[in-house]
């Protein structure tokens, strides 16, 4: 396992659509332990395989509180189903997109559809932070970013910090 960079936005290549799997294999979960090490160092709750730069549909999740087991969770090729109409607003912050949080409203209650970590297929009726989660790694396999969800004003704003901040990194 390894520890990868994460992207981090405006970065262009978070904003390409990521491809469907198609096997489950070891190479895949060579990369999925190294997507569980980066996100638990981060630390994050959640992380898309585009995130450290691999434009794959995989997501990894782990929502175990800091006092409980970890709860590793594993999303090839997810889909998601049937999300309510119901909605619920979290306050979302991403790895990509660093300290900055803001609450963004989605469908409260969703089924997905996905492969697990041994390529067995999996149907999860999810609702509350897990439904919120799901979701908004789902968006990166779009391309999509939490701020996005946000007026424009801010967005803007948050990129403009984001490469400033980037610039004075690099010099
Ligand atoms: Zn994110």
């Amino acid at each position: 396992m390894a520890i990868r960079p994460i992207l981090t936005a405006p970065d262009p290549f978070l904003r390409q659509v990521s491809k469907p799997v198609e096997r489950v294999d070891d190479a895949l979960r060579a990369l999925m332990d190294d997507m569980l090490e980066t996100m638990y160092d981060a630390p994050g709750i959640g992380l898309a395989a585009i995130q450290i730069g691999e434009p794959l549909r995989v997501i990894v999740m782990d929502l175990a509180g800091e006092e409980e087991e970890p709860a590793p969770r594993y999303f090839v090729n997810p889909e998601i189903l049937d999300p309510s109409e119901e909605m619920n607003v979290y306050q979302e912050g991403c790895l990509s997109v660093p300290d900055f949080f803001d609450d963004v409203e989605r469908p409260a209650r969703c089924r997905v559809r996905y492969l697990d970590y041994h390529g067995e297929e999996q149907v999860l009726d999810a609702e509350g932070l897990l439904a919120t989660c799901i979701q908004h790694e789902m968006d990166h396999l779009e391309g999509v970013l939490f701020i996005d969800h946000l007026s424009r004003l801010k967005r803007d704003r948050v990129l403009k910090k984001l490469k400033k901040e980037q610039r004075l990194a690099a010099e």
